[in-house]
């Protein structure tokens, strides 16, 4: 049984979803859900104390995306020797920006600001644990995974 790379943060099976944080008092929402145990919100406004967990969106839109030059920090993992892969950041309807890598055979060429992705869980480059990642949607383009950009 393949397990999650961070427990508690995304669920598994066919429609998985990330687990943040809401704010009990001003419902900001959260990602990753780390904020309760840091005991307040990060509301400048908001004395809120408490939060629920709460399953976020499974579809947003590109924010923003790039191609990793360099070995990202944790939770993820990269072969090696590294091959760049595509990172991209999906604005979720919570208004919170979530970062992850692109889905398997998918590449910056996939991508495009505004354009709606949709949360997988897939296994990690190395190793056997499942991780988050966001799939282009509305795009036809496939290339290989670690295939070039042909530019
Ligand atoms: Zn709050």
């Amino acid at each position: 049984m393949t397990a999650p790379a961070i427990e508690g943060w995304f669920t598994t099976g066919p429609d998985p979803t990330l687990t943040g944080e809401r704010c009990t008092t001003c419902t900001t929402v959260y990602f990753p859900p780390t904020i309760a145990a840091s005991g307040f919100c990060r509301n400048p406004a908001c004395s809120g104390e408490e939060f629920e967990r709460v399953q976020l969106s499974r579809r947003g839109r590109v924010w923003s995306y790039t191609d990793a030059q360099y070995q990202p920090p944790k939770p993820y993992s990269a072969p090696e020797p590294f091959e760049p892969f595509a990172l991209a950041a999906v604005e979720l309807p919570e208004g919170i920006v979530v970062l992850g890598q692109v889905a398997r055979g998918y590449g910056v060429g996939d991508l495009k600001v505004g354009a709606e992705a949709e949360l997988v869980v897939e296994p990690e480059a190395v190793g056997d644990k499942l991780i988050w990642k966001w799939l282009p949607l509305g795009s036809g383009h496939v290339t290989e995974l670690g295939e070039e950009a042909d530019q």
